[in-house]
């Protein structure tokens, strides 16, 4: 029976008593030595043990209770600022106190505020391990917390659940001992091993951590891989679509098919992932997916985050589509409600193959009559609900394939860890005839400059996109800044046109805008991040990046891939502020020193840590509580291939692991 008195450690993610056991240090206080008062030094925490020689409530500088304490060589300043009666009883005259603090220089000697203390007899030990200190919340003290651990450690089971045939990594002890370590290290013990968590126990618990993850995100893999799908062979369409197309495949690009062929003939649902830098060919290959799955009698919806960039894939798909024969359809918020409901019908009654859209693609009156793929473009864009949303809306009595892209890399160990229940393609080559881009780094006080540089691209005839930062906090702001930057640079460029897109305008006025962009009758485009992802032009060879320091790395590297898509020689000019934070600094370096979207996705991880990159994926679920990607990448490595190994070998083991680290948590990971 769990001890009812664990719910106080609710608010911890604490349910059970493994939980507590589970539940490791931030931290540790070495209270196995003491230090002469004498020797202490300002700035430093030790701790000291002495007897009361004075102590009085004092009414200045402040209140407070102020207890003088001498051991055999000086004396030191307790100072308390809130203090309980019973407080003043145990500091008499006399008494023996052990406190631990750190010591500062004050007005009448070196003191310490608010010294953690306790009452010791002549003959009490020093304890012989260092104090944990643990992760709490308010209203958890410590103490409480280190008696329950302790009593939990003696009654919890650490018996392995990892098999002893070289399935953990070499040099790391038995679960048990380590956890047993890290309560309570011996005084020996390495500090900054235990700090930087590089210790062999520390590593035993992070590989074990890991290794949960991986069990239970394959386990849902093989869950999905239990369900139907209909295996989609047909290649008669695919052909007409390669017959159409104005280039070759690259060698990356066939092979990613290859893949993606493979799965779609299959009978189970696929789970694909499609990634490839900016500018590297995905629309094409999502173009291939689908022209299979029509040409097997399937419907298809393809989903993007914007309207424009919907919009795009519209404009980029419709003729090639046509051409082999698809009926394709649009849906967006911003069609009227008559459209909308015409487009609905049509789909519900087949009569559309290719369904392009935003979100309003997963809303509930949207039926299909035999959907068999979905294609989420910029996957990392949306939440698991919406995606699955997506996935749920079959008219066929089978789960559709699925088939995500993104062009926002996904770092190594991540993909291997909150990835592993996905395949993943990638497109490691960029057409050919791609010259690179370059960057520059430009002050904002010579913007002067920046314009004669756009009024030389516009004089050869190509175009300029000029970005201007736009973000929640600030949204009001940031559109009067754009619209006034249009203003100033309608001035300054004239005869020039200069068109403005933003996110406040309806869906049909940002239509027209691009539009005007893509035939050319609009030179400079002044926008938001609203094109950040997928917009086409590749006559434009110039972007300006307005008060660059605010975007997000890879928001930046998604811009500059607007650029440098067509034979052009192109730049992009990062215009900075003056006072750049550090952090702001670094991004910067970042994206000028690299147009590597993986390097960047990796320094990103780096800078950030990875929530971000997860999205909605594990919003609220701290999966990983001791784990980091990038320090113990490593054991990430080690971790899978052990969940392989025990899954084929270990069932029973399997169970007891996950049980261990996830309890009732594994519902999350799925998704
Ligand atoms: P992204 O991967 O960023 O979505 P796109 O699919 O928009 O990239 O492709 C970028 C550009 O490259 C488009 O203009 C596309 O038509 C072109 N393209 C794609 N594949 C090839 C290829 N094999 N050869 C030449 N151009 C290609
Ligand atoms: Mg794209």
């Amino acid at each position: 029976m769990a001890d009812p008195s664990i719910a106080r450690f609710a608010r911890l993610g604490i349910r059970r008593e493994q939980d507590l056991a589970l539940h490791l240090p931030l931290r540790y206080e070495d209270e196995t030595k003491l230090m002469p008062v004498a020797a202490a030094r300002p700035g430093t925490t030790v701790q000291v043990e002495g007897t009361v020689e004075r102590s009085e409530v004092a009414r200045r500088p402040r209140r407070g209770l102020v207890v003088t304490l001498r051991d055999d060589g000086a004396a030191l300043i307790l100072r308390f600022l809130h203090y309980y009666a019973s407080q003043l009883r145990q500091f008499t005259s006399g008494a023996r106190i052990r406190a631990i603090g750190e010591v500062r220089g004050g007005l009448f000697g070196l003191e310490m505020v608010h010294p953690r203390y306790r009452v010791v007899h002549e003959d009490t030990p020093l304890p012989e391990t260092l104090t944990p200190v643990y992760p709490t919340v308010a209203g958890v003290g410590q103490a409480s917390l280190r008696a329950a651990v302790r009593k939990a450690l003696g009654q919890t089971d650490l018996s392995e659940t990892v098999p002893g045939d070289g399935v953990v990594p070499q040099g790391l002890p038995p679960l048990a001992e380590a956890i047993a370590l890290l309560h309570a290290p011996p005084p020996g013990v390495d500090h900054s091993s235990l700090a930087e968590r590089s210790h062999p126990a520390w590593q035993r618990v992070i590989f074990d951590e890991l290794l949960a993850q991986q069990l239970s995100l394959r386990r849902s893999r093989s869950a999905r891989a239990q369900q139907d799908a209909p295996g989609l062979t047909g290649g008669a369409m695919v052909d007409a679509l390669l017959a159409v197309l104005p280039f070759e495949l690259t060698g990356a690009q066939q092979r990613v098919w290859s893949e993606i062929g493979a799965d779609l003939a299959r009978t189970q649902p696929m789970n694909r992932l499609l990634q490839g830098d900016v500018g590297s060919g995905k629309t094409v290959i999502a173009a291939l997916a689908a022209a299979r799955a029509i040409g097997s009698g399937f419907q298809v919806a393809l989903m993007a985050p914007t309207e424009i960039l919907a919009e795009q894939h519209w404009r980029k798909l419709e003729p090639w589509m046509a051409q082999a024969g698809v009926r394709i359809a649009w849906l967006t918020g911003s069609l009227k409600d008559s459209e909308k409901k015409a487009v609905r019908a049509q789909v519900a009654a087949g009569e559309a193959d290719l369904l392009v859209g935003t979100h309003a693609l997963i809303e509930q009156s949207v039926e299909f009559s035999r959907l068999g793929l979905t294609i989420v473009d910029e996957q990392h864009r949306f939440g698991v609900a919406q995606r699955l949303k997506l996935r749920a809306k079959t008219g066929a009595g089978a789960l559709p394939h699925q088939l995500m892209m993104s062009a926002t890399p996904i770092p190594r160990t991540l993909a291997m860890s909150y990835y592993a229940d996905l395949d993943v393609s990638l497109i490691d080559e960029l057409p050919p005839g791609r010259r690179p881009v370059v960057t520059k780094l430009i002050s904002a006080a010579r913007r002067d400059e920046v314009l004669e540089r756009v009024r030389a691209v516009a004089a050869q005839g190509c175009q300029v996109y000029w970005v201007c930062p736009l973000v929640a906090e600030s949204e009001a702001l940031d559109l009067q800044t754009a619209i006034d930057t249009h203003a100033r640079l309608v001035d300054a460029l004239a005869p020039l046109t200069v068109g403005l897109v933003h996110g406040r305008l309806s869906g049909a006025e940002k239509q027209e805008v691009m539009e005007r962009f893509v035939r050319g009758a609009v030179r400079v485009l002044v926008a938001t991040t609203v094109i950040e992802v997928g917009v086409d032009v590749p006559n434009a060879s110039l972007m300006v990046i307005e008060d660059a320091e605010r975007f997000g790395l890879s928001q930046l590297h998604q811009l500059r891939g607007r650029i440098g898509r067509g034979a052009l020689d192109s730049v992009c000019v990062l215009l900075y502020g003056t006072a750049l934070a550090p952090l702001a600094r670094e991004r910067l370096r970042v994206i000028y020193e690299t147009s590597d979207g993986f390097e960047i996705a990796r320094r990103d991880l780096i800078l950030r840590g990875p929530g971000e990159f997860l999205g909605a994926r594990q919003s609220g679920v701290p999966m990983l509580r001791f784990a980091d990607l990038e320090r113990d990448a490593r054991l990430v490595e080690a971790a899978r291939d052990a969940a392989a190994t025990m899954l084929r070998k270990h069932p029973q083991l399997v169970e007891r692991h996950l049980a261990r680290w996830l309890g009732g948590r594994e519902e999350y990971l799925g998704a």
